[in-house]
C-alpha cells in the first residue's frame, strides 16, 4: 500500500469512526430517555435472562463511568455502568441484555468467544509492540550493512506477525459482539420487557454499538497493511 493510499484509507476510517461514534451517542441518548413499557430494570433483565438460560453464580455490580458495562468470566460478574445499573431505560436494558449474551456464549463454550478470550491479553500487547518491532527492523535495514539488512527484514516480519495477533483479535471480536447482540435482541423480543416500538429502538442501539467493532477492525486492517508497506521488499 502506497503512502497516499494509506493516508486516504486512514482518513476514510477516521471519518467513518466519527460517524459511528456520533450515531452511537445519538441512539444511546435517545434510548436513555425512554423507559421500558414493562418497568423492568437492567438488573432484573440480567437476573431473568441468566435464569432463563440456566446460568447461576453470576453477580451484578455497579462500575462507575460511561460505557463500562462488561461481562467478566474470571470474576463471574456482570458490571453495569452509571446509565445502566438499576435503570429502566431502553438503552440500559439493551446493554444489560447484550452483556448477558456474552455470559451465554461463555456457558455454551462458543468457539469464537473462547478464541477471543484467549487472544485478548496477547492482543493488547501485540497492538502496541508490533509497530515498534517493524520500525526497529526498518531502521536496521536502512542503516546497517548489507548483511544486517536481512536481519532488519526478518525483525520487521516478526513485528508484522506480532501485530497480526491484534488484527486477528478484532476480526474475531466483530462476530462475537454481533452474536451477543442478536442473543440480547432475541430475548428482548420474546420476553415482553419492551413494546414493539421500543424493541426497534433497542435494535438500533445494539447495531450502533456493534458498528464500533467494525471500525476497530477496519482501522486495524489499515495499520496491518501499512506495516507491510513500511517493511518493503527484501534488499537484493
Ligand atoms: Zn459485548
Amino acid at each position: 500500500m502506497g503512502y497516499y493510499t494509506y493516508i486516504i484509507a486512514a482518513v476514510v476510517v477516521m471519518i467513518w469512526s466519527f460517524a459511528v461514534q456520533a450515531n452511537l451517542k445519538s441512539k444511546v441518548s435517545k434510548g436513555s430517555k425512554i423507559r421500558a413499557s414493562s418497568g423492568i430494570t437492567a438488573n432484573e433483565v440480567v437476573q431473568q435472562m441468566l435464569r432463563d438460560h440456566e446460568i447461576y453464580g453470576i453477580t451484578i455490580e455497579h462500575k462507575p463511568g460511561q460505557m463500562t458495562d462488561c461481562y467478566s468470566p474470571k470474576e463471574g460478574k456482570i458490571y453495569l455502568s452509571d446509565t445502566t445499573y438499576g435503570q429502566d431505560t431502553i438503552s440500559a436494558i439493551a446493554i444489560a441484555a447484550h452483556e448477558c449474551g456474552h455470559a451465554i456464549q461463555d456457558k455454551e463454550n462458543m468457539p469464537l468467544y473462547e478464541f477471543r478470550q484467549l487472544l485478548a491479553p496477547a492482543a493488547s500487547i501485540a497492538s502496541k509492540a508490533g509497530p515498534w518491532i517493524v520500525i526497529i527492523g526498518v531502521l536496521l535495514s536502512a542503516y546497517a550493512s548489507r548483511s544486517n539488512s536481512d536481519i532488519g527484514y526478518a525483525i520487521s516480519t516478526i513485528g508484522i506477525v506480532v501485530y497480526f495477533v491484534a488484527f486477528l483479535f478484532y476480526l474475531v471480536m466483530l462476530p462475537v459482539e454481533r452474536n451477543a447482540s442478536s442473543r440480547a435482541y432475541k430475548d428482548m423480543k420474546t420476553s415482553g420487557w419492551v413494546s414493539d416500538d421500543q424493541l426497534s429502538l433497542a435494535h438500533k442501539v445494539l447495531r450502533a454499538a456493534g458498528d464500533t467493532y467494525a471500525v476497530a477492525l477496519a482501522s486495524s486492517a489499515v495499520t496491518l497493511l501499512r506495516l507491510i508497506a513500511i517493511r518493503g521488499g527484501k534488499r537484493r
